[in-house]
């Protein structure tokens, strides 16, 4: 064990075996409890196939997904020599890339799997271009599946030509990705060097892990805890409940709930059913605030310090990304923006630049409309109001997705708030 943690996203277009490599993980690095392994050793001899415990773990895995009974692959926990790692969540989930865009699920750094048979696919680019919006720091490209392509070095060097293009396209530092021949079925490069790709003397997977930089410390920023709900309690009286996103909470202080505009002194604090003195970063809280009324906050306002409460904006200007629309996108669009726990309508009241996406050099000032593939920065105006800060000073509170139609859109971050 060691004490650095790290929030790693595995990302990759579907079946390109990113549920089979968190399962490889686990397993190398002893994460897979004793008895599951145990108990599938026990059935491989019986079976006769001594020696497949690994198989027959990602069998089970599998097995309880059909049967809806998931042993998650999001959220499971395994060590290197160098950190203590969590897989945050993973592409297929379906709220995937709303969290990962809200911060639900804030990564650091993370895997993209990619097939060796079948190359860059659809959600290979959605997702890279996701990475490089939200700040993924560093990308470690597994180019998977390497025994069905016969471990043929020019079959990945392809590949990895392939990808490297869609990270020049994203404006992907290519110096902040690295590349490793491997298979997670067969196990090849992933804790030991294969033999079956002599060809490749780089890093293999959990060396490259373990030499992932830090993830940057928290920011200093003051206190940010979206609310998620507010209940009443008996005894107690109305408790919002929400994660601590940046910042302290402790019991005393002054602290402003925005945009609903009301403040008081935090009473009680409660975590996982006990009374605590304070709470920070990752917490998950519910508290108490003299004379604070049910009705008074609501879903989607964010506690901050009374002498440093949250930014509401009466407009922001934010660069965008747009993934899917059918159509075009123009100046006047209203679509819902999720931000943190709020959701709200906002016009997007005109479109300033297009950035041109292989230079980040601006394309064109005022353009008409935007659409799939393009990057911009435009001038949103909430239709009710909202509180989100600059990605440059909270980034845990910049960010946002665009969602309509059932599907998300466009993902963003701001980039400044003009308060009222
Ligand atoms: P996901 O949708 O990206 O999570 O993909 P899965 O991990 O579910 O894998 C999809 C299919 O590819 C499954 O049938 C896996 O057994 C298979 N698979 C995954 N990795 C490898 C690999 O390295 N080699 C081979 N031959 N098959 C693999």
């Amino acid at each position: 064990m060691s004490d650095q943690h790290q929030n790693l996203a595995i990302i990759g277009h579907v079946d390109h075996g990113k549920s089979t490599l968190v399962g490889r993980l686990l397993y190398e690095t002893g994460s897979v409890p004793e008895h599951v392994i145990e108990q599938h050793r026990e059935e491989a001899e019986e079976k006769g196939k001594g020696g497949f415990e690994f198989a027959y773990v990602m069998d089970n895995l599998a097995e309880e997904r059909e049967r809806g009974v998931t042993i998650d692959i999001a959220h499971q926990e395994f060590s290197t020599d160098e950190y203590d790692f969590t897989i945050v969540d993973c592409p297929g989930h379906r709220d995937f890339v709303k969290n990962m865009i809200t911060g639900a699920s804030q990564a650091d750094n993370a895997v993209l799997v990619v097939a060796a048979d079948d190359g860059v696919a659809p959600q290979t680019q959605e997702h890279v271009f996701l990475a490089r919006t939200l700040g993924i720091d560093e990308l470690i490209v597994g180019i998977n599946k390497m025994d069905i392509v016969d471990y043929e070095e020019s079959t990945y060097n392809d590949v990895v030509e392939e990808v490297t293009q869609l990270l020049k396209q994203v404006q992907f530092n290519t110096d902040d990705a690295s590349f490793i021949p491997i298979s997670a079925f067969e196990g090849d490069n992933i804790a030991e060097r294969s033999d079956n790709t002599p060809w490749y003397d780089g890093e293999i997977l959990l060396e490259a892990l373990n030499d992932l930089p830090e993830p940057e410390p928290p920011t200093d920023a003051p206190l940010r805890l979206p609310i998620q709900d507010v209940y009443t309690i008996s005894g107690i009286g109305t408790v919002p409940v929400g994660r601590i996103e940046t910042g302290l909470l402790n019991t005393g202080d002054n602290v402003s709930f925005q945009p609903s505009d009301v403040g008081g002194e935090v009473k009680t604090i409660e975590m996982h059913h006990e009374e605590v003195p304070k709470a920070e970063p990752g917490d998950n809280v519910g508290f108490n605030v003299r004379g604070i009324g049910k009705d008074d906050i609501r879903r989607g306002d964010v506690c901050g310090p009374a002498d440093d409460p949250p930014s509401v904006a009466e407009t922001f200007q934010a660069q965008v990304v747009v993934m899917q629309h059918p159509s075009v996108i123009t100046a006047g669009y209203t679509p819902v923006f999720h931000a943190h726990t709020a959701q709200v309508a906002c016009t997007i009241e005109s479109i300033d630049k297009k950035m041109d996406p292989s230079s980040g050099e601006v394309a064109e000032e005022n353009p008409d409309f935007i659409q799939s593939g393009d990057a911009a920065v435009v001038t949103i105006r909430p239709q009710k109001p909202l509180s989100i800060e600059p990605s440059s000073e909270i980034p845990e509170l910049g960010s946002f997705a665009i969602r309509d139609m059932g599907q998300t859109i466009a993902a963003g971050k701001v980039l400044e708030v003009h308060e009222k």
